[in-house]
């Protein structure tokens, strides 16, 4: 039956940044579909844990900075004692910093390319080489952008960091693809989130950006729980080294 393959039940999910967002949306979808939890989080994850204990899932609360790729192994090992295995990565954690290109400064520059880029890609070794360990193959997910495809203003760090997601993305699916590991990404389009706040505000920026989604309107998180299930699902065996927009049809404009 086509649809026991999009079936999650008794599998494990690590997901970066738990506590809000995103990446939260993306959490419920995967523990709805029947797939147990470990959530980092910077600054604790109480209120998803508790929606996804809710829905009859487990939720591992784990503490960690991704701004240096440190906790990574201690993260993984934490997973790993209370699951047994690994099954799925959603590189979801990221930044963004706003501020001219001509005064941007290198604190800015490198603060986001370390989380948003260099802990994508360690988390993402650390995670396949589980993966190869444990001879059962995986997904790994990490979040783009509209800004993997376009310029952006004001944003350069994070137009350079969302660009290499779609690069690594694509490199790392070519070599593990033999490993069955299956490396995506999904580029949201401008969504209600925390990351947001600023351009909402700006009543201007706001309805030009309104006035450029077919949609019509902003992507809520519950948008990536569909395909956060579907890129973690047997459905998408074959799809391998591919960035999905979900933007309401900004990039087709
Ligand atoms: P958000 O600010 O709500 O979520 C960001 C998450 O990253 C939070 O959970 C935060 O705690 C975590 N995080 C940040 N710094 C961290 C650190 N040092 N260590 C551990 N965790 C850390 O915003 P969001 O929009 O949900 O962002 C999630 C992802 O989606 C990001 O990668 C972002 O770039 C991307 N994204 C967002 C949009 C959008 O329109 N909101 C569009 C495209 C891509």
């Amino acid at each position: 039956m086509i649809l026991d393959k999009f079936n999650l039940k008794g599998k494990v999910a690590i997901v970066t940044g738990s506590s809000t967002g995103l990446g939260r949306g993306m959490i419920l979808g995967l523990a709805e579909a029947g797939a147990d939890v470990a959530g980092v989080t910077k600054s604790g994850a109480e209120g998803t844990k508790k929606e996804v204990e809710a829905l009859g899932r487990k939720f591992l609360e784990v503490k960690a900075d991704l701004s240096t790729i440190e906790p990574i192994e201690d993260i993984m090992k934490q997973t790993v004692e209370e699951y047994g295995k690994v099954d799925i990565l959603i590189n979801n954690a990221g930044i963004i910093r706003r501020e001219d290109a001509i005064n941007f400064t290198e604190k800015d520059w490198d603060d986001v390319l370390s989380i948003n880029a260099k802990t994508v890609f360690f988390f993402s070794q650390a995670i396949a080489r589980q993966f190869v360990k444990q001879k059962t193959g995986g997904k790994i997910i990490s979040i783009a952008s509209m800004l993997s495809f376009q310029g952006g203003i004001r944003v350069p760090s994070y137009t350079a960091s969302k660009s290499a997601v779609m690069g690594i993305t694509r490199a790392l699916a070519n070599e593990w693809a033999k490993y069955n590991i299956n490396v995506n990404a999904i580029a949201p389009g401008y969504m209600v989130t925390n990351n947001t706040k600023a351009l909402r505000e700006d009543k201007a920026r706001n309805q030009a950006i309104l006035d450029r989604i077919p949609a019509g309107r902003w992507g809520l998180p519950e948008d990536l729980a569909g395909i956060a299930v579907f890129l973690s699902s047997e459905a998408s065996n074959y799809i391998n080294g591919y960035t999905i927009a979900v933007d309401g049809g900004w990039l087709a404009r």
